[in-house]
């Protein structure tokens, strides 16, 4: 009995344990069946190095990439009345809100954040789907006004990241203000005469399609995305015919007019910033390695440019005066 439990099974338990460990290391791409080794995958944005299948990525992971440096500000997000409705289904909502949190480490289903991308000031939001389902509930709401409101604020743009399943349905007919609501904030956007961008995200749908998602001044969406109000299957039952391949996937919806771009997800950076530069009347985006400013500064330009410079307009200003003097006083003079 001894010798089972002293030796036998931890002996079984580590082996277990030990085999546990590489399937976390590796995910497997739901589009090729490729494995992916966990850290390459979060380099390359979540997208499947083989196929370039778009993984979900967090809000947070997304700014880390977007913004330079990886450094960016969190805005703070008014807090609204939790559970107004008292509403239950086959869970309390606080409850549900509740594991929420804890699965995820956010509070809620959207961050907000500024900073400079490409060394271009914006501000960011972005949904978080795996935020019970991303559904677009008052805090949602709440973080578009105060994200429009920051943009405003500090005259930047606003860039969007959409993915949503639709309205917070446990919140009822006050999930479904926030789509008046969030159009008041983006016409607000608009009076100032500030670019606003959306990025659609595999999913965004329901309510969420047809408020905020739909307003950008460019609408942009990752490759594969569905984008939709009501879904495939919905529409299938309803009209009882088969849909076309590809029907509501942002490559679809760009051939039929509704989007104006679709980029993959490690090039979006780029050309957001080519973009909103070009936008805002900004100067070209510079792109690839940068020099730092304090080593390019004294070594190029400073010493070089500024010493004729200054010794110039002493040497040069006489010079210049006394051959224009001379060819003015010289031109009166053969003319009578
Ligand atoms: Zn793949």
């Amino acid at each position: 009995m001894n010798w089972i439990s002293n030796y036998v099974r931890p002996t079984i338990n580590s082996l277990f344990s030990r085999r546990e460990v590489p399937e976390n290391l590796w995910t497997k791409c739901e589009e090729c069946g490729t494995m992916l080794f966990h850290r390459e995958l979060s380099d390359n944005l979540k997208v499947c190095t083989n196929c370039g299948h778009h993984m979900p990525i967090t809000p947070r992971a997304r700014f880390a990439a977007l913004f330079d440096g990886g450094v960016f500000t969190e805005v703070k997000v008014p807090e609204p009345i939790a559970d107004p409705l008292q509403f239950r289904d086959q869970k309390k909502y606080v409850d549900r809100i509740r594991d929420a949190r804890k699965a995820s480490g956010e509070k809620e289903a959207m961050l907000v954040a500024e900073g400079e991308m490409g060394r271009t000031p914006i501000v960011a939001a972005a949904q978080d789907f795996s935020f019970m389902a991303g559904s677009m509930g008052m805090y949602v709401g709440n973080a578009i006004i105060v994200a429009a409101e920051r943009a405003i604020k500090l005259k930047r743009p606003l860039v969007l990241f959409s993915a949503a399943g639709g309205a917070r349905m446990q919140e009822g007919i006050l999930s479904l203000m926030q789509m008046p609501r969030t159009t008041v904030a983006v016409e607000m956007l608009k009076e100032a005469g500030l670019p606003y961008i959306v990025v659609l995200t595999h999913p965004t749908t329901g309510g969420v399609t047809a408020s905020y998602a739909m307003l950008g001044d460019v609408q942009i969406a990752e490759p594969g995305a569905l984008i939709c109000f009501a879904g495939p299957r919905v529409i299938e039952q309803t009209i009882r015919e088969k849909l076309p391949e590809g029907f509501q996937r942002a490559e679809y919806l760009l051939d039929h007019g509704m989007l104006d771009r679709v980029t993959p997800r490690t090039k979006l950076k780029d050309e957001l910033v080519a973009i909103l530069r070009m936008l805002t009347g900004a100067t070209a985006p510079v792109k690839g390695e940068l020099p730092a400013p304090e080593a390019s500064d004294p070594a190029a330009s400073g010493p070089a440019a500024s010493g004729p410079a200054d010794s110039g307009p002493a040497a040069s200003g006489p010079a210049a005066s006394g051959p224009a003097a001379s060819a003015t006083s010289a031109e009166p003079q053969p003319a009578p």
